[in-house]
């Protein structure tokens, strides 16, 4: 058995990136689930994660040699308000470890104790969370969306104290990075420059390897376009984010911080599931708007970066926050072409597909339920209140591939009220349907008979109508 070899280059960026320390030891961690297929593709040995040493480490309990935790700093924006420092203030990262493909991965964990960045929190993570972040991120990477992964889930054996008191857990969180528009936000609002400058190279070395050193408009375009696609790609699938800060906008394009996120059952596009967000700010058709702001928030931030002359900056800045449409619009139409089963199109495709939209909209459509069965050439029909607005609009369609329509549209989803009934039943010290909703989420695109119960829709009292962070 071999422990991870770290290699930590946040690390070794200057102190005032971090605060180093380790986790807090937790009273009686058992292993919930360990994630065999990422452990593989990080180069880590899943028979030494499962010892007690590897244990002591997703508990936070022990440390093993070469692990260096620390928590990050940042700064964000969290519903248009201006915090000047938020950080890890529930997790540490442990380290960094290179895969057998040369990829380099930050190893996080997510509710291992209080750090200087905790404010009034205790720093540490309910069950119910763990487990909606480990079953959601895992799905996005099926999807094809890029995420943060879940490597490992542990039960702390401890109480958490929420509105009630709750079973306390501990996610680790895998990514290519944790740096965030608000990382930089942090620094430039410092004005501290030579931060920002070891910040936006360690960020270009670790997500654009092909834009140069230093080369600030470079990262910027980069990273205009990353985000722009994963938008578009959570478009497709009917994803609410649900808090998307600028602490939780990652600038390697990762969907980050799955808090009050939710998938639709019925499309409407102006559905919102988080409690906390009392002004729908984060309403699914706003969210490319809300991130350009988001995105413009970053550009500000690398200003003197991009050029010393402000003006020209400026001009710059602008020029690249207006190519997010562009990329935005690219996206969409490759994921909403693929959904009704087109390779290409153009503005008359574009019109088809908001027609079904708005016609799914109207009649309660389940967003799923009504592309998976257009990929199976059967039932669509069935999921509008008034079949005939689907039958109007099929003429209109004339069909579409099937293999594109079946490499698109996911079967299985993973719907808030299996989601929910996952968790409760590992309230209850039940992980079955937690591990089984992982297995069916792992392949979302295959027909698997023994998962159809998964596809259903909720009935009116499984409706879930409001999500929330709750860590
Ligand atoms: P989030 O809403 O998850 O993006 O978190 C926003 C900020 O609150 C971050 O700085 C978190 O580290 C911090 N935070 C959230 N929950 C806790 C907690 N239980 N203890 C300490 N800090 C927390
Ligand atoms: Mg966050």
């Amino acid at each position: 058995m071999i422990s991870p070899s770290f290699d930590n280059s946040y690390a070794r960026l200057p102190e005032r990136f971090y605060t180093k320390l380790p986790p807090k030891p937790v009273a009686a961690p058992a292993l919930i689930s360990l994630n065999t297929g990422l452990a593989a593709q990080m180069g880590l040995d899943a028979e030494w994660l499962r010892s007690d040493d590897g244990l002591a480490m997703l508990a936070g309990n022990a440390m093993p040699d070469g692990a260096d935790p620390l928590a990050q700093v940042y700064a964000g924006h969290q519903f248009g308000g201006w915090s000047p420092q938020l950080g890890d203030g529930r997790a540490n990262v442990l380290g960094e470890v290179v895969g057998p493909d040369a990829a380099r991965w930050d190893i996080q964990l997510k509710g291992s104790g209080p750090t200087p960045y905790s404010r009034m929190g205790d720093g540490r993570a309910g069950l119910g969370p763990v487990m909606r972040e480990y079953i959601v991120s895992e799905a996005m990477q099926a999807f094809g969306v890029p995420t943060t992964r879940a490597l490992a889930a542990v039960s702390t054996g401890e109480r958490v104290q929420r509105e009630t008191g709750l079973p306390g857990a501990i996610l680790t969180r895998v990514a290519r990075s944790h740096i965030r528009v608000g990382t930089f936000q942090y620094f430039a609002a410092r004005d501290d420059q030579e931060a920002v400058s070891l910040l936006l190279d360690h960020a270009i070395t670790r997500h654009y390897p092909q834009v140069a050193q230093g080369d600030a408009l470079g990262f910027l375009d980069a990273v205009i376009k990353a985000q722009a696609e994963l938008v578009a790609k959570w478009m497709g699938l009917g994803f609410i984010h649900g808090v998307m800060n600028t602490d939780n906008t990652h600038v390697g394009g990762l969907t980050i911080d799955y808090g009050p996120c939710a998938f639709m059952d019925a499309y409407h596009p102006a559905t919102v599931f988080s409690s906390i967000d009392q002004q729908g700010r984060y309403v699914y058709q706003g969210q490319p708007e809300v991130l350009v702001w988001n995105l413009a928030q970053l550009a500000s931030s690398l200003l003197p970066q991009i050029d010393e002359d402000s003006d020209k900056a400026v001009s710059a800045a602008r020029n690249a926050l207006e190519a997010f449409g562009g990329h935005y619009t690219a996206e969409w139409k490759r994921v909403f072409f693929a959904k009704v089963g087109f390779a290409t199109g153009g503005d008359a495709q574009v019109a088809l597909v908001q027609d079904l939209l708005t016609r799914m909209a109207d009649n309660q459509a389940d967003f799923t339920r009504v592309f998976r069965a257009m990929a199976r050439g059967r039932g669509a029909r069935d999921e509008f209140v008034d079949p005939t607005s689907f039958d109007a609009w099929e003429v209109e369609w004339g069909g579409g591939d099937e293999a594109i329509m079946r490499a698109a549209n996911p079967a299985i989803i993973p719907r808030n009220h299996r989601v929910e009934e996952a968790i409760q039943a590992g309230m209850q010290g039940d992980y079955a349907p937690f591990h089984r909703l992982n297995d069916a989420l792992a392949a979302p695109f295959e027909d698997r008979a023994e998962f159809d119960d998964l596809e259903t829709a909720p009935s009116e009292q499984q409706l879930v109508r409001q999500t929330f962070c709750g860590t």
